[in-house]
C-alpha cells in the first residue's frame, strides 16, 4: 500500500482524516510533525496503538544531511540534504545581522538550463513534496540550533515549476500551529513563469518575489536563459509591474555580472529605462563561474560603473555580497562536487 504524506497535509486536511479521534489528536500530530520528528515513535504523548495506525498508514519526509561545509570565512554553512529514495539537493546556511536565512530547494535538478547555472547542466530529476521543502528548513534549523528567521526559495529549481507544493509550503511553514514564520521573511525566486507569476499576484502574499533578470533585453538575455524564448522580456516586465501592483510589494530584480556579456554602461542604462515604471529594487551579482563555463564574473570596476549608472538614472541597487565563497555556496555547485568525488571513489576502487 502507498503511504500518505503526512508533512505535506494542512491542520484542517489532518483533523479530516482524523474524523473519529478525539479533537486533539490532529493538532498534537500536527505539532510534532512541525517540530522536525522523522518517526512516528518520537510522538510520545500519542497511545501506542495510534503510533502504530499512523505508521501503517502515513509517512514522514525528512531531509538527513548527507554532507555539510562549513566555510572558514563567515558563517555560511552548506549542506547536502538527502532524502527517503536517495535524491539530493542542496541548502544554504547564512548569519546576517537580522537572523539566520536559510536557501532552500524546491526541484531536485532544473529543467531552465540557464547558461550560467550549474544546476541545469544536471538536468531535472523530480519535484519535491512540501513536506521536502520544509525538511530542509527544519533539518538545518535543528543542526544549527539556532532559529531560522528568513528563507529563500533560490536553492535547485524553479519554484514556480512547482507552483503547488510551493504554495502548500507557503502555507505550513507560515501557519502559526507550525513555524510561524512571516510571510515577510520569505522570498521566493524565479527565473520568470510569467503564467504563475499572475497566478501568485492573486494570493497577495507579503513575501518578497525576486525575478532573474540578468539581462536588459531579449537578444542578451535569450542568450544565456532558454526561457527568455517562452515569454520575452516585455511580457516578464508587464508581469512584474502587475505584481507589484497587485501587492503593493517592490519586484527585487536578480542581475548576475558577467564579463563582456551583460555588463557595459550602455546595458546599465538600457535596463534602468525598462525598469523606470516599476516598484522594484536591483541586486547586482558578480556571477560564479561553475564547471566547464566561459561565463567570468566583472571587473569591481564595471560593477561599480553599472551599479552608479543605475542609480543617476533612479534606480535603487545593491552589490550583494558574496557569502561561502569558498564552499561553492551557488547554486548546484555543491551536488556536482559531491558527484565528482564519489565518482572518484568509484574509480579508485
Ligand atoms: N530558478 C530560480 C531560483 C534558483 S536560482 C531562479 O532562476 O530565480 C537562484 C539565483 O541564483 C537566480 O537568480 C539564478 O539566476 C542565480 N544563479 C544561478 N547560477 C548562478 C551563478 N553561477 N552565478 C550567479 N548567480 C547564479
Amino acid at each position: 500500500m502507498n503511504r500518505i504524506d503526512l508533512k505535506s497535509m494542512t491542520l484542517n486536511e489532518i483533523k479530516a482524516a482524523f474524523a473519529g479521534q478525539p479533537a486533539f489528536r490532529a493538532l498534537q500530530v500536527y505539532h510534532w510533525l512541525h517540530r522536525g520528528v522523522s518517526d512516528f515513535d518520537e510522538m510520545t504523548d500519542l497511545p501506542q496503538s495510534f503510533r502504530a495506525r499512523l505508521a501503517d498508514e502515513y509517512y514522514i519526509a525528512a531531509a538527513r544531511i548527507e554532507r555539510k561545509y562549513c566555510s572558514k570565512l563567515d558563517d555560511t554553512v552548506k549542506y547536502l540534504f538527502r532524502f527517503n529514495d536517495g535524491e539530493m539537493v542542496e541548502g544554504v546556511l547564512m548569519s546576517y545581522h537580522y537572523g539566520r536565512t536559510i536557501c532552500i530547494s524546491t526541484q531536485v535538478g532544473c529543467k531552465m538550463n540557464c547558461a550560467f547555472c550549474a544546476t541545469g547542466k544536471s538536468g531535472f530529476s523530480r519535484n519535491l513534496t512540501a513536506s521536502e521543502i520544509l525538511s530542509q528548513v527544519q533539518t538545518a534549523q535543528l543542526d544549527s540550533g539556532e532559529r531560522i528567521s528568513h528563507i529563500v526559495l533560490m536553492g535547485m529549481g524553479e519554484p514556480l515549476d512547482n507552483y503547488e507544493a510551493v504554495l502548500r509550503f507557503l502555507d505550513l511553514v507560515s501557519s502559526k500551529e507550525g513555524m510561524n514564520l512571516g510571510m515577510r521573511h520569505i522570498s521566493l525566486s524565479t527565473c520568470g513563469i510569467v503564467d504563475k507569476m499572475y497566478d501568485l499576484a492573486e494570493k497577495k502574499y507579503q513575501l518578497t518575489l525576486s525575478v532573474s533578470l540578468h539581462a536588459p533585453n531579449d537578444l542578451i538575455r535569450s542568450r544565456i536563459m532558454p526561457v527568455n524564448h517562452r515569454w520575452n522580456m516585455e511580457e516578464l516586465l508587464r508581469a512584474c509591474r502587475y505584481y507589484a501592483e497587485r501587492t503593493g510589494r517592490r519586484i527585487s530584480f536578480e542581475y548576475a555580472m558577467i564579463e563582456g556579456v551583460n555588463d557595459s554602461v550602455e546595458c546599465a542604462a538600457e535596463l534602468a529605462r525598462r525598469l523606470r515604471k516599476i516598484l522594484c529594487h536591483v541586486n547586482l551579482i558578480p556571477v560564479n563561474t561553475v564547471g566547464g563555463s566561459s561565463f567570468r564574473k566583472s571587473s569591481r570596476e564595471r560593477l561599480h560603473q553599472f551599479e552608479s549608472t543605475l542609480l543617476n538614472h533612479g534606480i535603487t541597487v545593491t552589490v550583494r555580497r558574496t557569502l561561502g565563497a569558498d564552499i561553492q555556496a551557488s547554486c548546484g555547485q555543491l551536488k556536482r562536487r559531491f558527484k565528482e568525488e564519489v565518482a572518484n571513489v568509484g574509480n579508485i576502487q
